[in-house]
């Protein structure tokens, strides 16, 4: 049966793409993502089980999910991650599995994921200063990323990105650098606006989450729009840049490359124009279907699951759910004063 037009929204945008969040734990805390002493981590039951989320992964499939991100949460902490992906990969109609890390394990497992299908890799890396890529992360080690960087272009991957939150921290020195990494490597580097949520917890207070997310819109808005400004004139004096591509099907970035260099250089930035494109969904560890990162709308379809409910009634409520996304990332309600946006998760619990 051909699928294209069932997971089809009221806004006539085609879901095709799922970001599977297969664990909440992380060995990071990076500092807009997660507080300092951590959350209350989701207990074990909670957590969706290996076959509980091939059985969603499937019923997904077979109602038009083509391509699945897994990401978490850091998802090489997952037991039997590998092997989630391998049955995964074994799903028909899956056209693209990718990864999302923070790098720190991920070199042991290159060959593998390679092996096992995985030829698209994101790996977060907000700065190349060792100090300050610590600090931003609470306690990370930047070679390890480094070498699971090198590795994987030398592997061959056929697109390693690497996700740089823009914070106070990036300076001219870092994003010289960044832009330098383009120069002679294959690898796309993406400079991505700080979303401004902050997830809630009975024994966290929201502000815990770092002095950014502490801060208010207008000073994040600023000081995004500041780095941005300033990434392009380091682009300037590097080359002459052009726009390479836009809405390719895999994400809200805009690429540009500096002529003579290998690698382009993207942006992601918080505008709900961009919302148009948008052709995902989010599954979390705890199994909820979410629309939208901003949204706290969520289909508990691990109840559902658990419940016993025939498979074609949760695809009749997942179809009837799809319809309600949200036109646009401003249409959820749940901003406060600052204009930052209060969700009951934290991003490390939804999969960014
Ligand atoms: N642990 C993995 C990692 O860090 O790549 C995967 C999960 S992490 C939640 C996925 C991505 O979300 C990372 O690239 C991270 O930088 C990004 N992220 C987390 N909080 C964010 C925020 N407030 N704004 C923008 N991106 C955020
Ligand atoms: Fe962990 Fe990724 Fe969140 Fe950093 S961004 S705390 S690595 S889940």
């Amino acid at each position: 049966m051909n699928n294209d037009q069932i997971l089809i929204d009221s806004y006539k945008r085609k879901i095709d793409y799922l970001r599977l969040s297969i664990t909440d734990r992380c060995n990071l805390r990076c500092i807009y993502c997660m507080p300092e002493n951590g959350i209350r981590l989701i207990s074990r039951n909670e957590i969706l089980t290996f076959e509980e989320i091939l059985k969603i992964v499937q019923i997904l499939v077979e109602l038009g999910i083509k391509k699945i991100r897994i990401t978490g949460g850091e998802p090489l902490l997952r037991d039997n991650f590998l092997d989630l992906i391998k049955e995964t990969g074994k799903i028909e109609g899956i056209e693209d599995i990718s990864l999302t890390t923070n790098g720190i394990l991920l070199d042991k497992y290159l060959c593998k994921l390679y092996e096992l299908g995985v030829k698209r890799i994101n790996i977060s890396l907000d700065s190349l200063d060792p100090i300050k890529y610590r600090e931003i992360t609470r306690g990370g080690d930047i070679n390890k990323v480094l070498g699971s960087i090198s590795n994987a272009i030398i592997i061959g991957f056929k697109s390693v990105k690497i996700n740089i939150v823009i914070t106070e921290r990036l300076d001219s020195k870092d994003i010289r650098k960044f832009i330098n990494l383009t120069l002679n490597n294959p690898i796309d580097i993406r400079f991505i606006e700080m979303m401004p949520v902050t997830g809630s917890d009975d024994s966290i207070e929201c502000s815990s989450i770092g002095s950014i997310i502490n801060s208010n819109i207008t000073k994040l808005k600023n000081n995004t729009q500041s780095s941005v400004k300033e990434i392009f004139s380091i682009m300037g004096k590097a080359g002459k840049y052009f726009k390479v591509k836009e809405h390719a099907g895999y994400g809200p970035a805009i690429y540009y490359r500096i002529e003579g260099y290998k690698g382009n250089i993207g942006f992601i930035l918080n505008d709900k124009n961009y919302c148009r494109y948008c052709n995902r969904i989010r599954l979390t560890s705890k199994g909820a279907v979410k629309l939208c990162l901003f949204s706290e709308r969520e289909f508990d379809i691990k109840r559902k699951i658990r419940g016993k409910a025939s498979t074609e009634e949760i695809k009749t409520e997942l179809i009837n759910f799809i319809k309600t996304k949200p036109e646009n990332r401003e249409c959820n309600k749940n901003f406060n004063n600052d204009g930052i946006i209060k969700i009951s998760n934290f991003m490390n619990q939804i999969g960014g």
